[in-house]
This record gives C-alpha cells, structure tokens and sequence, in this order.
C-alpha cells in the first residue's frame, strides 16, 4: 500500500532528481508511475500528485485523467470511461504569461489547508512521457494551475510558501471536514 506523506516530511522539501533515458525504460520506474496513480485514486479530492509525495524524490507527476474530461472541467458528472492518468517526466516551465491569476489551493500533502495563490495563467511546459519522449502542453486554467503547483513540489516548494490568505477547513467533532 502506497500512503501520501504530510508535512513536515523530509521528502516533501527536498529537490527532487531528473530521471535518465535508461531510469525511464526500467519495471522500477513504471512501478513508481502505477504507485503515483494508485495513491492518487485513494483520494476523491486529488487531481495530481508528484514523486516526493510518496516520498521518492524523482521528477515526474501524475495528473488523475478526470481533469482532461470536459464535464468535469465544467463541473458535471462525468459520463462513461475516464480518459486515463497522465505522466510527466523531468518537466520545466520553458515559457509563463504577464497574466497572473489568483486561485485556491490545497494540497494532499498539507491536510486541511486552503489559501489563495497567484500564479501565471498560461504556461508552457516541456516534459518526457512515459515513452521518454520529449512533449511541449501550453496551458491554462486548471491545468496550468497543476502543472506549477506539481513542479513546485519537485523543487521543495509548497503552496503554503506562496499562499496568501491560508486556512484551515473547520472540522466537524466527527472528523469529517466541511
Ligand atoms: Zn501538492
């Protein structure tokens, strides 16, 4: 079983490694990318989660396939199959618009938490899929919100370090989180 680590967990403030061609061809790593997903789906709230929250310090992230069918991205159910998780490996920011946007965040790895965080509202990300081939995704909206806060995991960086406005979601003496 896979667990999500929390702070103040070592892996989550260390700078993670960049994975070689030959590390991307190995069964260790396409386990790790399964353990990504597996942990992942543990969490109805989760849309993306980077190595070090498993406490592997490599660069690659998950984003849950939900996030690329268009009703949910307009807030429906959504209908038949998911489209599937997708990986990026060794991502960089290669390009970021003047235009910045403020949105709330949260985290698996900072339990309870929410605040507002201001980032670019478009960029342009280069990665390695799971084939070790090199890809370019200009994005925006929700995507381009992951893509920033997953790296920034990557680099020992966590929402909280840029949130303005941070709160802790009350909770009811059941446990349960309003
Ligand atoms: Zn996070």
């Amino acid at each position: 079983m896979v667990s999500i680590v929390v702070v103040p967990h070592e892996a989550l403030r260390k700078i993670s490694k960049p994975l070689s061609e030959k590390e991307i061809k190995t069964g260790e790593f396409k386990k790790l990318l399964s353990d990504l997903s597996l942990a992942l789906l543990t969490r109805d709230d989760g849309v993306g989660l980077s190595a070090p929250q498993i406490a592997v310090n490599k660069r690659v992230f998950v984003v849950a396939g939900k996030v690329f069918n268009k009703d949910w991205l307009n807030d429906k159910k959504p209908k038949g199959v998911l489209p599937p998780d997708e990986y990026f490996i060794n991502p960089v920011i290669t390009k970021s618009s003047k235009k910045l946007s403020v949105l709330e965040e949260g985290c698996l790895s900072v339990p309870e938490m929410y605040g507002l965080v201001k980032r670019p509202s478009t960029v342009t990300m280069e990665y390695l899929d799971p084939n070790g081939v090199k890809k370019t995704k200009k994005v925006s909206g929700i995507l381009a919100r992951i893509f920033q806060h997953e790296i920034d995991h990557l680099d020992g960086i966590l929402f909280t370090d840029k949130a303005t406005d941070l709160k802790r979601i009350e909770q009811l003496p059941d446990g349960s989180e309003l």
